[in-house]
């Protein structure tokens, strides 16, 4: 199954979605086959219409690095982990088949689109990343590499970990440091727990860059809520599936 965006669909040219595959990073761990790994993944792509070959693979350390992609990147980290783009948990690219990939599980995947200037863009967006503006600063480098004017975006959030399964109560920190940047409405009480809305906070760093608020959507699919997700908060360490988030042009 294909999890689509309403914005990004009636795209044409547009290639986009999330699908749930085997995960990649557990596999050493549990000893599971890498070859089912890049068979599923394979299986997902074609499911989509194009290559695994085309795709971009990012290492994704919840940082806030954006990477600039041409043709020559497609291939990266397909087959095994080793060959990830590193560093970076974003990546943009004017270049028609080249398809860019975001492991999730519950961080939020930020999708964007630049129809004006055909630019595609894609985010993984965890606590970390979204404290750290990944998505701001991701339309930031649009702008100043492609001349996106942050008007002319379509940006979809996808399934992620929902306000209502996500406690931070344990961590006065990241409660002080959520609160000062994104104010109150991100934060709420749920079973007298201090919860935060991950997916909002990002939607904020989106009409902040100066995406229209009609322009944004969100999915309101939750990682942990629903069983056929992967969810790292759900499943610890026993997850052995990843969402793909996959997004790109076709010529
Ligand atoms: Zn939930």
């Amino acid at each position: 199954m294909i999890i689509q965006s309403d914005i990004l669909a009636g795209v044409p040219n547009l290639i986009h979605g999330s699908g749930v595959v085997k995960a990649c990073p557990l596999v050493f761990k549990y000893g599971d086959d890498f070859d089912a790994v890049v068979a599923h993944r394979r299986e997902l792509m074609n499911e989509l219409g194009i290559r695994l070959e085309d795709c971009v693979f990012m290492e994704q350390v919840h940082g806030a690095r954006v990477r600039r992609l041409g043709k020559n990147a497609r291939g990266s980290g397909i087959e095994e982990p080793d060959s990830e783009l590193k560093a970076i948990d974003a990546m943009m690219t004017d270049e028609p088949n080249v398809f860019l990939v975001a492991k999730s599980a519950d961080c939020v995947p930020v999708f964007l689109y630049d129809p004006k200037q055909s630019v595609v863009a894609l985010v993984h967006a965890g606590w970390s990343g979204t404290i750290q503006e990944i998505a701001l600063k991701t339309i930031r480098r649009m702008s100043r590499d492609y001349k996106t004017n942050p008007a002319d975006l379509f940006a979809y959030c996808g399934p992620a970990i929902g306000r209502r399964c996500y406690s931070i109560d344990h961590d006065l920190e990241r409660i002080r440091q959520f609160q000062q940047r994104f104010g109150e409405s991100v934060l709420s009480i749920e079973h007298e727990q201090l919860h935060l809305d991950l997916r909002r906070c990002n939607r904020l760093l989106l009409e902040e860059a100066g995406v229209e608020p009609e322009s944004i959507e969100m999915s309101d699919l939750c990682t942990h809520c629903d069983e056929h997700l992967p969810s790292y908060q759900r499943e610890k360490r026993e997850r052995r599936t990843a969402i793909l988030n996959i997004i790109g042009l076709r010529p």
